[in-house]
């Protein structure tokens, strides 16, 4: 959303809530920033009070767009609430709810076809150490992109050939091209029903069609984005890496509405 529109939705609470209304058809979105239940009622002084646990807030509707247009120029937690005046905590459990949206967006339930480029890569581990597959403290992360299409990530617990081509079965269509480099769990794709090419990253680089530099686009992308948090939690990481899925399938989108979209079909879940 450019900043212009952004400034005119945003010049009042009441054209906040009204936008945000209108993004979420019947659902006015005030909720309680604490639970997140939509059981609230009004009191004076144009404030609310949460049915379930009580807790007091004002209209959040404006500084909501706010978190969300930070978020969306990708502001760490601690900024965002520098710049909207709230708390830490308080911004931080925003930011969470906005990646549990994401998280829980219906988008990535599709089907990949056509060419497709399949990889693993190793995420966190500050630690100095072994590098590459089976490397300590590394959190394996399997990748299938579907060339001009968009890419699909997954924690998997191993790199074995049945954890990869699970995961494979599951979300690329049979017929499909499916290129790999030269790792051995890739080996069984041919039995699956899929056209498997494999690249040697030694002898041919980037040779014609055979290549995987869609997908290892991605992982410098997330890789570059997730520096800045350095030390998330294995419990976090979920999160962001489905934020970085979701930030690199639409780039060239519009991530502002998106994401409204996807907190005003996650809120009214969690009545
Ligand atoms: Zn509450």
């Amino acid at each position: 959303m450019k900043l212009e529109s952004f400034e005119f939705i945003t010049k009042s609470e009441n054209r906040a809530r009204l936008f945000l209304k209108k993004a979420c058809w019947k659902n006015a979105l005030i909720f309680c920033t604490r639970c997140n239940s939509r059981k609230v009622y009004r009191i004076i002084g144009k404030r609310y009070r949460c049915k379930r646990c009580r807790y007091t807030f004002h209209d959040f509707s404006k500084r909501w767009l706010w978190i969300i247009k930070l978020f969306e120029l990708e502001l760490s937690a601690s900024k965002i609430a520098q710049q909207v005046g709230l708390s830490y905590p308080t911004v931080l459990r925003a930011v969470t709810i906005i990646r549990l949206a994401i998280l829980a967006s219906k988008e990535t339930e599709i089907f990949l076809g056509g060419e497709i480029e399949i990889d693993e890569s190793y995420f966190g581990g500050r630690k100095k150490g072994k590098r590459g597959r089976g490397a300590a403290r590394k959190v394996p992360v399997f990748g299938i992109l579907e060339r001009n299409g968009v890419v699909k990530v997954n924690i998997v617990s191993d790199v074995t050939a049945e954890s990869l081509l699970n995961m494979t079965v599951r979300t690329v269509r049979r017929g499909s091209i499916v290129y790999t480099d030269k790792f051995r769990s890739y080996d069984a794709l041919m039995f699956c029903g899929y056209r498997h090419i494999k690249i040697n990253h030694s002898k041919q680089f980037a040779s014609g069609k055979v290549y995987i530099n869609g997908l290892e686009g991605f992982w410098s992308y997330a890789k570059e984005r997730l520096i800045k948090f350095h030390g998330v939690s294995g419990e976090k990481f979920p999160l962001y890496l489905k934020e970085m899925e979701f930030r690199y399938n639409n780039r060239h989108g519009n991530i502002f509405n998106l994401m409204v979209h996807n907190l005003c079909n996650l809120v009214p879940n969690r009545l």
